[in-house]
Formats: C-alpha cells, sequence, structure tokens
C-alpha cells in the first residue's frame, strides 16, 4: 500500500509554496539559479519509483537516454507536485512523446520548476541507476536492498514517528524489524564515515556516497559482534556488501548495551543538495519497498562465521 505522496516546498522568488507530499524533516534551504527552495521534503510513491524506473529501462533499451529522474521531475511538474495524481497513463503518454522525438524540456510547462525537482530528485536518486559490474545486464540498479535474500523482515512507514529516549523527538529514519544477527548490506556504494557506539543508535555505521550527496546510517547493530570484520572509518564499500548485523543496541551510554526492545535495523538517509551543512532525513518507506526487488545474495563463511557477499564487485563507482 502507498501512502499518498507528500512533497512540500515553497520557490520563495517565483512560486508561492506548493504543497506536496512527502515526510518532511528538517527545513532545508539550497539556490538554484536564482530560486531559493525551503522545506524540501521527499516521498515519491513506490508505484511512481517502480515505474518510472522500468520505463527508463525501457527507453534505455530503445537507445532513448531519458533517466528515471527527468521522468519524475517531469511528472512531478505536470501534476504541480501533487503526486497523488501520478496514473502510470500519464507515464505512459510521457513515453510516447520522448519515442515521437520529443525532448523531456518540451514537455514541461515551467523549466525553472522542472529544474528544481530534477536537483532534488537527483540528489536523493542520483547514484541509483546506471551501468552496472556486479551483475550480467549493464545498465540497472545500482544499489541494494539492506536486508538480503532470505532474510525476512516487516516494516511500515514508521517516519516521523515520535521517540523520547534523551528528548522528544521525531524519528528521523525508517525501522526494519527483523531477527538478530540478519546480515546487513550496503545500499549504495561510498566510504565509511562514522564506526562505533553512539547512545541513540547503539553500534552504528555511516556511509557517504561518493558525489557526497547521500549519507547513509545503520544503526542498533548486533551486541558484541556489530560489524563486519576489516570494517574501518575511511575504508571504501561496495553496494551489496555485507558491512554488519542487525541487533538492538542503542539507547544508552555504556557501550554494547541492548535497550532497544525489539531486534531491527534502523536506515537513515541524510540528503546534502549543495554544500549545506543543515540534514535532512529522508522518508525511506517507499524507497526500501522499491528496493524489495534487488537483494544482495549472501553466503555463510563456517571460518570466519560472517556472511558475505555472493557476487563480490570491484566496482567502487
Ligand atoms: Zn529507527
Amino acid at each position: 500500500m502507498s501512502k499518498p505522496f507528500h512533497l512540500r516546498f515553497s520557490l520563495l522568488l517565483l512560486f508561492s509554496v506548493l504543497m506536496i507530499s512527502v515526510g518532511i524533516i528538517v527545513p532545508l534551504v539550497f539556490r538554484h539559479h536564482d530560486i531559493t527552495i525551503q522545506n524540501v521534503s521527499f516521498d515519491i510513491p513506490y508505484e511512481m519509483l517502480e515505474q518510472t524506473y522500468r520505463a527508463d529501462i525501457d527507453l534505455q533499451s530503445q537507445g532513448k537516454k531519458v533517466s528515471w529522474i527527468e521522468l519524475l521531475s517531469c511528472l512531478s511538474e505536470n501534476y504541480q507536485g501533487d503526486l497523488s495524481r501520478y496514473r502510470q497513463e500519464d507515464l505512459d503518454d510521457l513515453k510516447s512523446e520522448l519515442c515521437s522525438g520529443k525532448s523531456v524540456r518540451e514537455l514541461v510547462h515551467d523549466k525553472e520548476q522542472y529544474s528544481c525537482y530534477l536537483k532534488l530528485y537527483e540528489t536523493v536518486l542520483g547514484g541509483f541507476v546506471g551501468d552496472v559490474e556486479r551483475q550480467q545486464e549493464d545498465y540497472g540498479l545500482k544499489v541494494f536492498s539492506p536486508l538480503p535474500k532470505g532474510f525476512p523482515y516487516t516494516h511500515y512507514d514508521d517516519f516521523g514517528a515520535e521517540r523520547t529516549y534523551g528528548y522528544r523527538r521525531s524519528h528521523l529514519g525508517h525501522d526494519l524489524i527483523c531477527q538478530s544477527g540478519t546480515p546487513v548490506t550496503a545500499i549504495e556504494s561510498g566510504t565509511v564515515e562514522a564506526l562505533g557506539w553512539n547512545q541513540y543508535g547503539g553500534w552504528r555505521i555511516g556511509i557517504r556516497s561518493f558525489d557526497k550527496k547521500r549519507y547513509y546510517y545503520y544503526a542498533h547493530l548486533q551486541k558484541d559482534r556489530p560489524f563486519q570484520s576489516g570494517l574501518s572509518i575511511g575504508k571504501v564499500v561496495c553496494a551489496g556488501d555485507v558491512i554488519g548485523y542487525t541487533g538492538q543496541t542503542g539507547y544508552s551510554r555504556t557501550e554494547n548495551e541492548s535497550n532497544i526492545e525489539i531486534p531491527h535495523l534502523h536506515i537513515g538517509l541524510s540528503i546534502s543538495p549543495d554544500d549545506s551543512s543543515e540534514e535532512i532525513w529522508v522518508d525511506l518507506y517507499g524507497i526500501t519497498r522499491f528496493l524489495e526487488q534487488h537483494r544482495a545474495e549472501v553466503f555463510y563463511d563456517l571460518q570466519t562465521k560472517e556472511f558475505h557477499s555472493a557476487a563480490p564487485s570491484s566496482d567502487a563507482s
């Protein structure tokens, strides 16, 4: 089920406030050309992500290079941000126009607004689709679900739910409820920027994408054995690599304590559209559903007692 889409943002100089959907978060201010955008939040519904991705692959196979990010931006502009209006027929019509020779920019009404969507979506989804080395197909999804094939989990959209440990605050992430000890795989390739204990996240890992626009946060990892051996700050990891194991650590100033009631993986995604130091956290519910189609295969090594990716890649791009 997908919740109505919300993306909310205001374009101060040219537009008044557009109320779109998406679970919003911390106010964001970035400049694009002469437009200042505030309060951007992101929550594209799963169906729109999935169908524009399929359209991207289909267009690519026809030699038409139009990315899903351009398709998403064009549709968002056409809907004036009200993505609850999304229908697959509109995407099909858009594809037909593109195949008849028109460009995306010819099909938008307000090019400034289109550019704003393009920038936002490139920031959130920019590393998701492209040429891949790990699989046989050479163009497709470069990112993986954070939990590999064969390891069940449940989840619901819990972004923004109240949390009270330490202080009253919003839940700026997404929880995947699963058994303790489930291997965690990196969603996107990147560089390990944080590794260790945090009183809120317990044992946690922070990985920044190579373009530095996305910071992934994996928390509440397993007591005693939270991280894959060899992982260290500064190390490059590839999408789909095993980086750690789920648990219920956290909510304590004392290292290695498990004060979380239910074992789960907390994942967070913070975006940096420009060089802004602000943290803008993204609702990952739709994205997590989208990534369910792409779960890494892992195997257990009896000697090291660790899981490893069955298809390790040297692709660190
Ligand atoms: Zn959480």
